[in-house]
């Protein structure tokens, strides 16, 4: 206990000395450690009770939204995601216009035009982008982003996660602040695994996927839905947080595999009577997915309601050599900017050979891991060296080809070839 006389933080004892403030009250004090934990437990009694907790960001929400130029955007874009052109075009015109939607102060001479909603899908392989693309848009319009997947949903009354749920996960990254969130982008992974299927045994109910189409249906257009604030079920007792989804921009990416067959399929029945040069079929045969339309996805499994409320549609492209190599270096945080950084903390200078990233590339295409491989790859090839080079005295470090083959050879990874 703190002695008498000194003063000392009437909560946990601390003298003077041992904080670094102490606020004085009408006859106590109070040190930082102690509001820090007064805080979490005032946010965790209000979240429990269903209430929005005061945002320590408050200022950020209410600051107005400034968005940039469509050509700005793809500019931000651009330092950061390697090619997907198209798609960077599409999703910057599509989030200029919505938040110029949101923003846009009515006029008097109002004439009645109401700019609907541009929720966005992204078709594209895994590992292209979608994700990130997402994710780097939310970022530079610094509004609260989540990202969901729309294979844990269930019909309400079965087992699994109701659609509200991925409000809850967009009020917690913001911190519950209800205003912020309203602006916010939620983006929907998965989309295409709850396409209803032809084949589906039940004949009552399509649990995983039409159910769960319907269930989104209200929530993409703009309603208010009662969200509760831990997720999981709906609870009678438990008290709601209000949440307005028409400012809420919904980005839905899925890997459709297979729609490159339903696009061939559309394309060749509408060429019928054209004099479709052999050039531009084989063009078109092998670069289908920029013909996608919401025929397409339509004819996969999305129901036309939905599709509907997905009006903006993208493609993503596959990832090749020379663009894997791309995503090795050239973006503001590329993994090769990122370990020499690493290594420049403990004043090692990194120097990767050219041909290096050529075997990176090899292997992560080889290996079919695609984009995401390209870490673990750096990774195998250089922990021995991040394991040894801080306990060391040299002042540099030069990866060759031979050094990257032998620690890739001799690693797990190396074993995980797919036929
Ligand atoms: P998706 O959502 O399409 O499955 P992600 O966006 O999650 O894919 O991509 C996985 C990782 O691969 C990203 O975190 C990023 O490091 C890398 N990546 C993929 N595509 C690109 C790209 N076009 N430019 C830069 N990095 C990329």
């Amino acid at each position: 206990m703190a002695k008498k006389n000194t003063l000392h933080c009437s909560f946990c004892g601390r003298a003077r000395e041992e904080v670094k403030i102490l606020i004085a009250g009408q006859e106590s004090h109070i040190c930082e450690n102690c509001i820090e934990s007064a805080r979490d437990i005032v946010e965790q009694e209000m979240t429990m009770l269903g209430e929005a907790m005061p945002s320590k960001n408050k200022a950020a929400s209410n600051k107005k939204l400034s968005v940039r130029k469509p050509i700005e955007i793809k500019k931000f874009l651009d330092d950061y995601i390697i090619g997907q052109d198209d798609a960077k075009k599409i999703l910057a015109v599509a989030v200029y216009n919505h938040y110029k939607r949101i923003t846009q102060k009515p006029k008097l001479n109002d004439d009645d035009i109401e700019i609907e909603k541009s929720n966005i899908i992204m078709v594209g392989e895994t590992g292209t982008g979608k994700t990130l693309l997402a994710k780097t848009i939310a970022k530079m319009l610094n509004v609260p982003f989540c990202i969901v997947d729309a294979t844990v949903f269930t019909e309400a009354g079965y087992v699994g996660e109701d659609v509200e749920s991925m409000l809850t996960r967009l009020l917690q990254n913001c911190n519950y602040d209800v205003e912020a969130a309203q602006h916010g982008i939620v983006f929907i992974d998965e989309i295409d695994k709850i396409a209803r299927r032809a084949d589906n045994p039940s004949i009552t109910r399509d649990v995983s996927g039409e159910g769960v189409q319907q269930g989104l249906l209200k929530m993409l257009e703009g309603t208010d839905v009662l969200v509760p604030p831990q997720g999981g079920r709906k609870h009678p007792d438990q008290k709601m947080i209000q949440v307005n989804t028409s400012n809420i921009l919904f980005i839905c990416g899925g890997a459709f595999d297979g729609i490159n067959q339903v696009i061939a399929r559309r394309i060749n029945t509408n060429a019928i009577g054209f004099n479709v040069n052999k050039e531009l079929q084989n063009y078109q045969r092998e670069n289908l997915l920029q013909f996608v339309n919401a025929q397409d996805i339509k004819t996969f499994g999305l129901i036309p309601e939905l599709l509907g409320r997905l009006p903006i549609i993208t493609y993503l492209n596959p990832l090749d050599e020379a663009t894997l190599k791309c995503i090795l270096t050239q973006p503001k945080n590329c993994l090769v900017k990122q370990f020499t950084k690493l290594f420049d903390i403990e004043d090692i200078q990194l120097h990767i050979e050219d041909a290096v990233l050529d075997f990176v590339v090899e292997k992560a295409l080889e290996y079919k891991l695609g984009a995401r491989g390209l870490r673990s790859i750096l990774e195998t090839i250089l922990n021995d060296a991040m394991f040894e080079l801080p306990s060391a005295k040299e002042t540099s470090f030069t990866v060759t080809v031979e050094y990257a083959k032998s620690m890739f050879d001799k690693s797990k990874l190396s074993m995980l070839k797919v036929a």
